[in-house]
């Protein structure tokens, strides 16, 4: 089967690999029918590396996937041939102290698709994956919607981590693929109000499409200024979405006394700059997401049923020959990207 992989720094080329298949009696054979660009796959294609993660050329990325049983091994009764699925990326040990604790996504020996020297990923048209990885999706929702659970379960996720949200303030940066799941996830656990902030004019649009009170173009306008002044209590809660040091110095700034600063983003730098002063006197509680623990129920159960909408979360679609003319255009944030996917 032809597969897609990296080459080199933004490069990518047509490989031919072997069709996977199953050994292990609790895996099943996927065919993989929608794969979504993540900004985490543009860490790899653009610098080689997320932080000590490095890229030894060539690897194929992507993890962001949906697709159908084509085989299941013996052992293996919770799926069919036939079966539409959307996929968690996460191989957990389920032995270690991290797995009982409840926590596999920090599993001491994970193996993430498309992560290097763990496994590779998805740009490919068939991957294999323990069962119980795999969730079945109800029949109103589309492949692409399936591949969509993985980022809409970060965003359901963050905002959990976040804690009860009814009633409050909040405010975001960025509003990539990863900063919409959180809004629209925070707008589905009752918050009352939203800030957006995005240097992208089209996705600052659909901020305020889907209903942000108060939008601003970091490109044009300082942020921190209007959502002081449009809020000058501040709020509970920043979401800091784009992996940003000045995005994040923005939101200590406009987080009031008590509150909390929720990374998400991924920044291409190895330590933030905090300010001491500000989280001591303030006593802000920083909570770091890393990646999502156990949403993805609650992630298909939200967009089956409308709770939430990311009807406008995708924007482009080709096919995965394509790859390397989609990955160079979402490094660039070109033509009013937001979410690309990419068929085998
Ligand atoms: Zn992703
Ligand atoms: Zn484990």
């Amino acid at each position: 089967m032809k597969v897609i992989a990296l080459t080199g720094i933004r490069k990518m080329g047509e490989m031919e690999q072997n069709r996977p298949s199953i050994s292990n009696s609790n895996d099943v054979l996927i065919e993989v029918k929608s794969i979504g660009v993540c900004g985490s796959d543009m860490h790899y294609y653009k610098e080689g590396n997320i932080g000590d993660q490095v890229v030894q050329f060539p690897f194929v990325v992507g993890h962001e996937f949906s697709g159908v049983i084509a085989c299941t091994g013996v052992n293996v009764s919770n799926l069919k041939e036939g079966d539409r699925v959307a996929v968690d990326p996460n191989i957990y040990c389920g032995e270690c102290d991290q797995c009982k604790s409840g926590r596999p996504h920090t599993c001491r020996n994970q193996r993430f698709m498309g992560c290097p020297g763990q496994m590779e990923g998805c740009n490919k048209p068939f991957v294999v994956m323990p069962a119980k990885n795999c969730f079945v999706l109800p029949e109103n929702m589309s492949f692409d919607d399936g591949m969509l659970i993985e980022p809409l379960s970060i965003g359901v996720y963050a905002a959990k981590q976040a804690g009860d949200v009814k009633g409050l303030d909040i405010a975001i940066w960025g509003y990539g693929p990863i900063g919409m799941c959180v809004h629209e996830s925070l707008k589905m656990n009752g918050v009352k109000s939203v800030m957006v902030s995005d240097n992208l004019e089209w996705r600052c649009a659909i901020a305020k499409k889907h209903g942000a009170e108060l939008v601003v173009n970091a490109s044009e306008n300082d942020a921190q200024f209007h959502f002081l002044k449009h809020r000058p209590e501040q709020v509970d809660i920043a979401f800091e979405c784009c992996g940003n040091q000045e995005a994040l110095n923005e939101a200590l700034h406009c987080i009031k006394p008590g509150g909390k600063l929720v990374i998400v983003g991924i920044p291409d730098f190895d330590s933030w700059l905090m300010s001491a002063d500000i989280l001591r006197r303030r006593e802000i509680t920083v909570v770091n997401i890393r990646r999502q623990n156990q949403c993805e129920e609650t992630a298909i159960d939200a967009l089956s049923s409308g709770k939430i909408d990311l009807s406008d979360m995708i924007t482009h679609r080709a096919p995965l020959c394509d790859a390397g003319k989609i990955y160079e255009m979402v490094a660039d944030y070109k033509d009013g990207v937001m979410k690309a996917v990419l068929y085998p």
